[in-house]
């Protein structure tokens, strides 16, 4: 029996797990693509949205990788269509993560048929020797190419993603790469340090003692990008996200954002539910938190055989819930107003969390009022230490 409309589920994650080749920094689950894999895995995906498409009436939908734009049109138009018929739909921001050497018009206009109305894009440097380090398939042609097919297709949400303190990469051509970015004039930016994660070429060549992590130099180029930022119209509302316009008020929220902030992920930091779909994705509704398994071919079978491929789900004690909640909540400059948080976890900041968050205080990484708890400019640099005071 279908979920009651009011009671459903309102944002959905969708993990496409292809790439064309791997790039050397990344440890997220993707895989080299085939044809016929991407077949099995567009029926996999579609038989997944048919089981959970009554509890789910998606406000936000987000389509991520991997690169979701490698599937080609008649894969797309499958999804698509299966979405229409599942009446899914119709959200009010619909996002397709995309690597600028796989948008075309052709493709452009169909999500755009289909209702999708934001586009991720994957530029991480428009220096060609760092996309060449970093192992892109892209070069910084194609970035501005495939920039101009989607506003002249009527994209007009666009992010663009951008990497900071890579191997080799010197402030001025992060500065180069920042203005070109700015002048581009996206709605949203999303940039962040690279990080080295085991198994991964780039850590391989630091453990190598190929090249070094000058910290100083990855602090200032934080700080270049704040400040170009600011000058460029962009406000800064989490650690690593810049939006653009007027602000507005989310619902029964005193704490504002700018309108091109990504929603769907401001869900996520909000503690909002969310189902996860596709090969390792993680979803959290009503309490359970479930992860699907990190395996394609697994993954296939268990759809194929007409149920979810969920590796694990766990019911998380409420208080354990409302400490995560806590932690990703910091990560936005706005903090968590109490009452906001109440609303969102039935606890109480001050009750639960008051020695953490006056320590904080006085470190200088936190400021507190009667209304809202905070992290400060220095706080948001540490804010994953900051957030592990919250875990319980
Ligand atoms: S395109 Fe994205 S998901 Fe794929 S390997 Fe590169 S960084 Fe990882």
């Amino acid at each position: 029996m279908a979920t009651p409309a009011a009671t459903r589920v309102t944002s959905l994650y969708v993990h496409v797990p292809f790439c064309a080749q791997k790039c050397a920094y990344c440890a997220f689950y993707s895989e080299a693509s085939s044809g016929e894999l991407i077949n099995r895995y567009t029926a996999a995906l579609i038989r997944e949205m048919e089981i959970v498409a009554d509890d789910l009436k998606p406000r936000t939908i987000f389509f991520g990788g991997g690169t979701p734009s490698l599937l080609n049109l008649r894969q797309w138009e499958q999804i698509l269509r299966a979405m229409e018929k599942l009446n899914l739909p119709g959200a009010e921001e619909f996002t397709v993560e995309c690597n600028p050497a796989t948008i075309s018009a052709d493709k452009a206009k169909l999500f755009r048929d289909f209702g999708v109305n934001r586009i991720s894009m994957g530029v991480q440097s428009l220096d060609e020797k760092l996309l060449d380090r970093l192992g892109r398939i892209h070069s910084r042609e194609m970035v501005f190419k495939s920039f101009d097919i989607l506003r002249s297709s009527g994209f007009e949400n666009i992010n663009l993603d951008l990497m900071f303190a890579i191997p080799t990469q010197t402030m001025e051509i992060w500065r180069a790469t920042l203005n070109e970015a700015m002048a581009m004039q996206s709605e949203h930016l999303s940039s962040y340090e690279v990080i080295y994660e085991d198994d991964t070429p780039l850590f391989e060549q630091l453990k190598a003692g190929e090249f070094s992590v000058d910290e100083n130099l990855a602090c200032e180029m934080y700080e270049e990008l704040i400040s170009s930022s600011t000058r460029n119209g962009f406000q800064q509302y989490e650690i690593a996200n810049f939006a653009k316009d007027q602000e507005f008020k989310i619902q029964n929220s005193k704490f504002k954002i700018p309108s091109r902030a990504c929603k769907h992920n401001v869900n996520y930091w909000r503690g909002g539910d969310f189902y996860g779909l596709g090969p390792s994705a993680t979803g959290y509704v009503r309490g359970v938190r479930a992860k699907n398994w990190s395996n394609t071919q697994l993954y296939y079978e268990q759809l194929e055989k007409g149920r979810r491929a969920i590796e694990s789900s766990e019911e998380l004690p409420p208080l354990r819930r409302a400490g995560e909640i806590a932690a990703f909540g910091l990560r936005m400059n706005a903090g968590w107003p109490f009452a906001e948080f109440q609303r969102a976890t039935n606890f109480d900041l001050r009750n639960e969390w008051s020695s953490e968050m006056d320590q904080l205080a006085r470190r200088g990484w936190a400021a507190r009022d009667d209304e809202k708890f905070r992290l400060t400019h220095q706080g948001l640099r540490f804010a994953d230490s900051a957030a592990e005071l919250f875990l319980r």
